[in-house]
């Protein structure tokens, strides 16, 4: 059902199904919920957790075995004394939010060997809605604040320039329990930063936009979005 949401919303806005990646997120649940999910025809989990990543990996893996197909996804922000557990982890990072993180990951992916062979996609997080509580490069006023632009630019240029990435857009997260107007806002501004970082730093590839939750992801999916994260929609509700 949530597949066919997906596509339905990826349609009306003049794309495919093909064109978002449903991201299925398990954090709590156990690696049979993942199993079942996988036999059900999912290939993308993500873990907010870089622990319970590293714990359910090999744990999915033992039963589905290496070569699943399955892409797993580390969607939230890290202390940096969790970045190894998600360089070693992680097929896609999606919350890049410190100059600290970004240098400890590519310290590691250059350890681990990953920078040479199989480098880590990275998605920004950019908070749009200014809540101190997210996470996030603070962009809630990019539109005028050429600090803010500069911070998100300097955050860029280092992705690009450390071994072991590659760059891949922004992340972002709607305030919960506001109007869908206010979500929606946030999603297209989120949507027009990053062809705003685009142009000005042409060298990588910044368009892909990981935003969308249960509550909100065909609102993000109708403003542009290319990756959802979707945990409570699929699974129910955790514990
Ligand atoms: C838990 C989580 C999600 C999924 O949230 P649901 O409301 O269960 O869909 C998405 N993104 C991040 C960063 C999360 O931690």
């Amino acid at each position: 059902a949530i597949v066919d949401r997906v596509a339905a919303a990826a349609e009306r806005s003049d794309r495919t199904a093909a064109d978002v990646t449903l991201v299925a997120v398990t954090k709590t649940w156990p690696a049979e919920t993942v199993v079942s999910a996988y036999r059900a025809g999912m290939r993308n989990f993500g873990e907010n957790r870089a622990e319970e990543l590293s714990d359910k990996r090999p744990a999915v893996e033992a039963i589905v075995g290496p070569d699943s197909g399955i892409v797993w996804h580390a969607i939230g922000a890290l202390q940096s004394r969790e970045t190894n557990l998600v360089a070693d982890n992680a097929d896609v990072f999606h919350a890049l939010d410190r100059a600290k993180v970004a240098d400890r990951l590519s310290r590691r992916l250059v350890e681990n060997g990953r920078s040479e062979t199989r480098p880590l996609p990275v998605f920004i997080e950019v908070n749009l809605s200014g809540e101190t509580t997210k996470s996030g490069l603070d962009c809630s006023d990019w539109e005028h604040s050429s600090e803010q632009q500069q911070a998100l630019q300097q955050m860029a240029r280092r992705v690009h320039s450390l071994p072991g990435f590659t760059p891949w857009g922004l992340m972002t997260m709607a305030p919960w329990q506001v109007e869908e107007s206010v979500i929606r806002g946030i999603f297209r501004r989120t949507r027009e930063l990053a062809h705003w970082l685009q142009e000005a730093e042409p060298d990588g590839y910044w368009l892909k936009l990981s935003m969308g939750m249960t509550d909100d992801f065909e609102i993000a999916i109708e403003e542009g979005a290319t990756h959802v994260r979707v945990g409570r929609a699929i699974f129910g509700a955790r514990n």
